[in-house]
């Protein structure tokens, strides 16, 4: 992937996982001559990333964006219905509407969570058509990255 966007001179955009565990540069074979921008919440999840990628691409260029999630994710293990019961726990009775509307982002499965994020990308009005979109799963355990089509 390196050898390809250093070809290109375009910079990529990484949206992936928060988990201290997982060094994207490391994972990904970036160093600092690459143009590459870092974007990490819970999980990796492209709904609540889509302000930051369609503001990035509007101030760079970045002609691919990454989605990576990754085995052993904090969100396969822990699903919304658990956030929410213990967000509901310290929240006060007014945000308990909002806890049961909002949604957490739990990955019942990594390789679809993937596909999930990329098809909203690709179908975003936010995000330029010519913006190259893929989808990467990391094995936490075994170190193997694999493209997700
Ligand atoms: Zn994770």
């Amino acid at each position: 992937m390196s050898a390809a966007m250093r070809a290109s001179g375009k910079g990529v955009v990484v949206l992936s996982c928060s988990d201290p565990r997982l060094n994207p540069y490391q994972i990904l074979g970036l160093d600092h001559t690459l143009k590459a921008t870092m974007v990490r919440n819970a999980g990796g999840r492209v709904f609540d990333a889509i302000r930051t990628l369609a503001t990035l691409q509007t101030i760079g260029a970045p002609g691919t964006i990454v989605v990576m999630h990754h085995t052993d994710c904090g969100l396969t293990h822990y699903h919304d219905r658990d956030i929410k019961d213990a967000l509901l726990q310290f929240a006060p009775a007014d945000a308990h509407d909002l806890i049961e509307a909002t949604r957490f982002g739990e990955i019942i499965d990594v390789e679809d969570s993937i596909r999930e994020d990329v098809a909203i990308l690709k179908a975003s009005p936010l995000i330029k058509n010519s913006t190259r979109i893929v989808g990467l799963s990391y094995d936490i355990n075994t170190g193997i990255l694999s493209e997700v089509k």
